[in-house]
């Protein structure tokens, strides 16, 4: 096998090993260096000799720097490295105004779902929304009673989902922090998958008060229907004697919903039409050669076809900001990009920690020594487009193009965000593995290295580890996978989380205080 060891740059002094059973002990490299000890899968070997305190470089870029004196093909093991100080974001220089560039795209098409507000729907689901975490289990009551006796009955219907959460009582809620879950729970409801249908679950009692969550505009004039008040149920109303009526009440504000839902239909929709969140979770030193570029990859298509895509994880690209702030449209957007990395600086140190807590044991055993490592890596799913937007946690997406939607890298509250933010399709990168789904979009999962997506044959949707063994090319597996995103936004392939129902709890960002 020729590619037993991957070099992503030039100036770098350490490769990936990508054999996947490693590579002994005296095994020799194209470049002429010998291994000196054993190393394994996904991790790096010195390809020349580093002196004390030296940087250790990969993808160009500075990920350590030495503890010690490294011999040529040695194994550049974690205790070996110290971790640089992140990039001063105050040193970053702003971006000059530019004009957007690309190639345009043309005729790639999506059979999608088109709502009355101009965005377009993957998939056909009714979301019931609750204000406080004391309806839940009311809302996963009646859902398992309408998905048994009611769903049936409206094939066009793709599932019927409970946003239950935690939020909505016992908080701060004029604390300035509250906006970012206030404002995720209002902007979930109209993600373009739940078609418009409105329906809110309350207590009654509550601080998070039902009425607020529900967006005014599509409030039709003269309309006798009082949308508001049609749309909120609270478990605390008086005309309920008992569970079952309240049961009941829930029941008849669904089937109104699945009757409009059940009439929506798939129509050929541009690819500019996608919003794509892309994320990666369990990574390893993998997923930045494989399933990252080729994510990347994607991620410029769907740019240059006129579509949206969204990057995310804050403390994952915190040291790669230096290099994101230069790709940035203008300085408004930089200085955007900049305030968010500077509001979780802060956040972080509240904590008394620093970013340097982001890394899990299973990356460390994937090879991924330390967040910088990780950080290059991950920045490239975004591609090389310019970012055109800054959005904070649980905003709405506002432009075409690609955005950074800041959130916190934890799998599930990213994807909360993102499913606010109104993404249409999740792209989910990782080399550990993951089950990670939602029941609200499509998630399509990316293995980085070819030995997982083979043991995870049902649970992987796209093996990107063929490019580690240069079967193919980024540019190939790009082009792929943008394919199977229009497929799966078009209902035509189903992805492996929907098939065996593996979907996670929304989990919002509450960095305000509980009460
Ligand atoms: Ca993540």
């Amino acid at each position: 096998m020729d590619n037993t060891v991957i070099i992503t740059d030039k100036k770098d002094n350490v490769g990936i090993v990508v054999n996947s059973s490693g590579l002994p002990k005296g095994t020799v490299l194209d470049d002429g260096t010998s291994l000196i000890e054993s190393i394994p899968m996904g991790h790096k070997v010195t390809l020349r000799k580093i002196g004390d305190g030296e940087d250790i470089i990969r993808y160009g870029q500075t990920i350590g720097f030495a503890k010690g004196r490294m011999e040529a093909g040695e194994w550049v093991q974690e205790s070996k490295i110290l971790l640089p100080t992140p990039p001063e974001l105050e040193s970053i220089p702003l971006p000059a105004h530019r004009e957007l560039q690309l190639e345009p795209l043309e005729g790639y098409t999506f059979q999608g779902y088109k709502n009355p507000d101009g965005s377009v729907g993957t998939k056909n689901v009714l979301g019931i929304t609750t204000s406080v975490q004391c309806v839940a289990g009311l809302a996963e009551h009646v859902v398992k009673k309408i998905k048994r006796d009611l769903l049936p009955k409206y094939p066009n219907v793709d599932d019927v989902v409970p946003l239950t959460h935690s939020y909505g009582c016992g908080v701060a809620i004029h604390a300035p922090a509250a906006i970012v879950p206030i404002r995720t729970i209002r902007n979930i409801i109209t993600n373009p998958n739940f078609g418009g249908e409105v329906m809110v679950i309350g207590l009654g009692c509550e601080k998070l008060r039902p009425e607020d969550l529900i967006p005014k505009s599509p409030v039709k004039k003269n309309s006798k229907e009082d949308l508001k008040n049609s749309s909120i149920l609270y478990m605390q109303d008086e005309s309920f004697q008992g569970f079952d009526e309240m049961v009941q009440g829930v029941m008849k504000m669904a089937e109104e919903r699945l009757e409009k839902l059940n009439r929506r239909k798939r129509e050929t929709c541009p690819a500019s039409e996608l919003v794509v969140g892309m994320q990666c979770g369990g990574s390893d030193a993998f997923s930045g050669i494989t399933a990252n570029p080729a994510a990347g990859y994607a991620a410029d298509l769907i740019v240059r076809a006129g579509g949206s895509v969204m990057f995310s994880e804050v403390t994952e690209v915190r040291d790669a900001a230096h290099l994101l702030v230069p790709r940035t449209i203008n300085p408004t957007i930089g200085k955007a990009l900049l305030d968010e990395m500077k509001w979780f600086d802060d956040y972080l140190m509240q904590g008394q920690v620093d970013r340097s807590a982001n890394t899990a044991p299973g990356n460390k055993q994937g090879g991924l020594s330390n967040i910088v490592e990780k950080a290059l890596g991950s920045i490239v799913k975004s591609g090389t487009s310019p970012i055109v937007d800054v959005l904070g946690p649980g905003e709405k997406i506002r432009q075409k193009g690609l955005t950074f939607a800041a959130t916190p890298a934890s799998d599930f509250v990213c994807g909360t965000l993102q499913l606010a933010a109104g993404m249409n399709m999740h792209v989910f990168m990782t080399g550990r593995g993951s089950p990670y789904g939602l029941s609200a979009v499509p998630v399509i999962k990316v293995g980085s290295n070819t030995k997982l997506s083979k043991r995870w044959f049902d649970l992987i949707d796209f093996d990107a580890g063929e490019i580690a063994s240069g079967e193919k090319s980024i540019e190939e597996m790009g082009w792929e996978l943008f394919h199977m995103i229009l497929d799966v936004a078009s209902g035509k392939k189903q992805v492996a989380c929907d098939i065996l129902g593996l979907h996670n709890d929304l989990v919002l960002f509450n960095p305000g205080p509980l009460t």
